[in-house]
């Protein structure tokens, strides 16, 4: 398939490349496509969904058992990008999940243990206490630990795929954004606001701005500010690396989640203890209008939640950040061929705030798409056409 004729001639072009895109890029750049990759900031930024040192990767999940093998595989992608690069991008803190019996995440968590045998532990009220003495629960809550989970550094698994994808010889052109493009009998036409591409096939990774650049997906999607907050806890050594686990507890219809302190020096900023809140969902927003300003509302929910829950958690507030989910009604991605374009236009969205563990499986489905108009992972449930 790589075959050039001009410069601005590629095989394929993707558009957007953060998380999903660099994904993209590495996979169809191995696999010999030449790969046009167009991102109109930089390589990792902190204006999309990906930035903020830390991601959550964990299996036993809690969102639909489906889910499970591509997370088997993206486990398998992320320790090859691992061994490629000699460096590590993944790491195994174990995960804790609290929650009233009733909730049907915690129920999910544990069927997918259950179905696909992921170790998950129950810990009684008393092992709780004692292996993690910072957290107060409530008694009726149930007390699960996947010691396999843990998380990823985003900044870096991207820049990691973006090198490789460049090593491979794509083309990477950042501070260049798409206006539009059209398609016409197998050619694509890409227009940004500096030249005009062409390629055979495209790839659309635009995560918040995808629903500008295909209107189909634009009652599909709804882009959300979410806040996330580094404060200084009482004790800081108990929430370091190899004391304090990645949790999430859900309460009510409340669900925050956290890190543990990661040392500055090998991850970088920000400092302090890390944590979120999943949902509710955040505003609705303009990925072009954002406002970042922290809001007192958000912040105070944070320590609240602390106080109730991790009460030596919270001394004071280091840093507040704006993120962005990509959120669909069912809150389950969207990977399909956009219909009517012959199979030859492909897209990612709608990751929803929990789509960061699967970059390393998605890039290779994206490419198995545009390979071979098929994949043997099992999709059928991210498809567009669920919401007719
Ligand atoms: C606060 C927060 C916490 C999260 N926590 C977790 C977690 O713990 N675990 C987990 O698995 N997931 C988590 N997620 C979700 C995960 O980070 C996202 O699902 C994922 O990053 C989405 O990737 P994306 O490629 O769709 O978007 P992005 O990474 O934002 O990439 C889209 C790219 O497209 C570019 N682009 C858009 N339009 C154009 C254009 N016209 N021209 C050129 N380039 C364009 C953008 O600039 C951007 O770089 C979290 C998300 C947030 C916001």
């Amino acid at each position: 398939m790589a075959n050039p004729v001009s410069n601005n001639h590629y095989d394929v072009i993707v558009i957007g490349v953060g998380s999903m895109g660099a994904s993209a890029c590495y996979h169809l750049a191995k696999q010999g496509h030449r790969v046009l990759g167009l991102e109109q900031f930089g390589i990792t930024h902190e204006l999309g969904s990906h930035a903020g040192q830390s991601r959550i990767i964990r299996k036993a999940y809690g969102e639909a058992t489906v889910y499970v093998p591509l997370l088997e595989r993206a486990y398998q992608n992320w320790a090859t990008l691992e061994a490629e690069t000699e460096t590590q991008v993944f790491f195994k803190t174990g995960m804790v999940y609290f929650g009233t019996s009733d909730s049907p995440f915690l129920q999910t968590v544990k069927q997918s243990s259950k179905q696909y045998n992921i170790p998950l532990n129950q810990l009684t009220e008393e092992e709780c206490r004692k292996k993690y003495p910072q957290f107060h629960l409530p008694p009726d809550f149930e007390r699960l630990e996947e010691p396999d989970a843990g998380f990823l550094t985003p900044e870096r698994c991207i820049l990691l795929l973006v090198q490789q994808a460049l090593f491979h010889g794509t083309t990477i052109k950042t501070r260049e954004k798409v206006i539009h493009w059209n398609y016409h009998k197998g050619n694509v036409t890409v227009t940004t606001d500096r030249d005009i591409y062409q390629a055979k096939k495209l790839v659309v990774t635009a995560g918040p701005w995808a629903k500008k650049l295909v209107p189909k997906l634009a009652s599909k999607l709804t882009v959300t500010r979410q806040p996330l907050a580094w404060v200084q806890p009482k004790k800081w050594t108990a929430f370091a690396m190899e004391k304090f686990p990645c949790w999430l507890i859900r309460n009510d219809d409340h669900d925050f989640y956290g890190f543990p302190i990661v040392p500055v020096g090998q991850f970088g900023g920000p400092l302090g203890l890390k944590l979120g809140m999943h949902h509710p969902g955040g505003e609705p927003t303009d990925p072009d209008k954002v406002d970042r300003t922290p809001r007192a509302k958000d912040e105070h929910a944070l320590i609240q939640f602390l106080n109730e829950f991790i009460p030596d958690g919270y001394q004071n507030t280091l840093v507040m950040k704006t993120c962005l989910y990509t959120k669909t009604e069912d809150e389950h991605f969207i990977v399909d061929f956009l219909p009517g374009y012959d199979k030859d236009v492909v897209f990612a969205t709608g990751f929803s705030g929990h789509g960061f563990k699967f970059v390393s499986v998605i890039g290779e489905v994206l490419a198995d798409l545009i390979n071979a108009g098929s994949t043997n992972f099992r999709i059928d449930f991210l498809r567009i056409d669920r919401f007719d």
